[in-house]
């Protein structure tokens, strides 16, 4: 598809998780996803041919929709993993840039070279760093790779469940100390669903005490849009 995207939703929304907890939104969830966590919480959006094809024009014309309607701090560009349709987003991340809205990336920061080409339009990355324990297979060397393309516009985000293990996050830690130590890393325990449990709280806190005395910016912050209702 040339200009237009495979989406399975466009909506407006508290942004639930994050550096930008809190901020007015427009998600847009792309389809298709390259992995397959055990906590995902938008399994339908892992097939690439779930959703339906929307133009450019479209889009935007559902953009300018919301826009109208309340003021907006970012579009999140979400999934699924975006950057599997990362050749159309360059061009619509700059038309939101355009309206004054921010391009929030939600990715599992894997797919380097297609973050290169839609980077320079992103003014946050939220890299979903993925445990072995949860992604079910080692990714730790793509995640380096990704975080050192742009560190200062890129944020962590670490799901913690009750199979994260102590030596795991310290390959996490030694990670984020290699990728840059001032990358803001947030905690997020899973979010009970499909037979996924978050950590117990001590292990919770015992996980950010290890993070806070080697990295400069550390975060504990579950997912808030079940807890408000929202989408
Ligand atoms: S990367 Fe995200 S969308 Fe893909 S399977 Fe994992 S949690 Fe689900």
């Amino acid at each position: 598809m040339k200009a237009g995207v495979r989406l399975i939703e466009v909506f407006s929304s508290l942004q639930g998780e994050g550096l930008w907890l809190g901020q007015r939104h427009a998600f847009v969830r792309l389809a298709g996803c390259n992995l397959s966590c055990r906590y995902c919480d938008t399994p339908r959006s892992r097939e690439a041919s779930a959703g339906r094809s929307w133009s450019a024009a479209e889009l935007k014309a559902e953009l300018s929709r919301l826009f109208k309607g309340k003021k907006h701090d970012a579009v999140a560009w979400t999934g699924g993993e975006p950057l599997l349709q990362a050749a159309a987003l360059p061009a619509l991340m700059r038309w939101a840039q355009g309206r004054g809205v921010k391009n929030l990336l939600e990715t599992n920061g894997t797919m380097v070279e297609a973050f290169r080409l839609v980077e320079p339009y992103v003014d946050l990355a939220s890299v979903d760093i993925k445990l072995p324990s949860a992604a079910g297979q080692e990714l730790w060397s793509e995640h380096l790779e990704f975080l050192r393309v742009a560190p200062k516009k890129s944020c962590v985000k670490v799901v913690l469940t009750a199979r994260t293990t102590k030596a795991e996050w310290r390959t996490l830690i030694r990670l984020m100390q290699e990728a840059g130590p001032d990358i803001p890393l947030v905690l997020q325990p899973a979010t009970p669903r499909g037979g996924e449990q978050p950590p117990k709280p001590e292990a919770a806190l015992f996980f950010l005490r290890q993070a806070s005395a080697l990295l400069k910016d550390v975060r504990l912050i579950p997912q808030w849009h079940p807890v408000w209702g929202l989408k």
